[in-house]
């Protein structure tokens, strides 16, 4: 998915989380990466600063969102607090809301799953829209630079301006080889673990289209590239996932 459908899809999804600080897997400091997939929209709840399990949507039987809207109504019809009072008392409700994709860590240059919080994938849907930053398909094509103060917790985003345009390195592709990384298909494991805890059947409408998403070459748009799948081979599965053969979008 495109970083701006899956801001889009947030506000949808999510319409009170939207601007809550995000998780941390961000370090403080300086923090490079290059993004080597589209994104997905994952959302948690928090309580005192605690996670308390990903949502998977009140429309879907979420029972934290179900316990919230309760909550909400008695906020709203306290007598004992001013209105600034009940904003924040309904906002500490919100869930976070995060962009999860697969990223090429600068620092040890390996592959690590990202929840990008929200104020950085705002920036680079701004960069998206704005035609002198290329994407690759959903991909950015350049380094990201990600630097978060220690006080404010505030994010600062950069391009890594030397690698614009430039595509991804021999590397880059020999370290990602044959994987296919589907950042759709690890939120939709949470959300199944999440309902699964919560005793909730959720079922997922996996979209028929659905094909690995992952720079490519220019001249190879017409079909994924050989090296994600080998003809004939089964679908290789990331780890820690439990994922059954219904899983398997192709
Ligand atoms: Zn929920």
């Amino acid at each position: 998915m495109k970083i701006n459908e899956a801001l889009e899809q947030s506000q949808e999804l999510y319409p009170s989380g939207g601007g809550q600080t995000s998780f941390y897997e961000l370090l403080d400091g300086e923090n490079k990466f290059r993004i080597i997939t589209g994104f997905a929209v994952m959302a948690k709840h928090w309580l005192n600063k605690q996670p308390l399990g990903v949502c998977f949507g009140l429309a879907k039987g979420c029972p934290i969102c179900k316990a919230n809207e309760e909550k909400k109504k008695e906020i709203v019809a306290r007598q004992d607090l001013t209105d600034d009072e009940k904003f924040e008392e309904l906002n500490k409700l919100k869930q976070s809301v995060s962009f999860v994709c697969y990223i090429i860590d600068r620092v040890d240059n390996t592959i690590k799953l990202a929840e990008l919080p929200y104020s950085v994938s705002k920036r680079i849907g701004e960069w998206e829209k704005d035609t002198e930053y290329p994407f690759e398909g959903d991909v950015p094509n350049f380094d990201i630079k990600v630097t978060r103060d220690v006080k404010g917790r505030k994010y600062s985003t950069d391009v890594g301006i030397s690698t614009i345009g430039k595509g991804l390195s021999a590397e880059d592709k020999e370290l990602i080889g044959e994987q296919i990384l589907n950042p759709e298909k690890f939120v939709n494991h949470m959300k199944k673990k999440s309902a699964k805890e919560a005793g909730v059947e959720y079922t997922v409408e996996e979209k028929v289209e659905q094909l690995p998403e992952i720079q490519v070459e220019e001249e190879q748009t017409d079909a994924p590239p050989d090296f994600l799948q080998p003809a004939g081979e089964p679908a290789p599965t990331p780890p820690d996932e439990e994922v059954t053969k219904e899983d398997i979008p192709f």
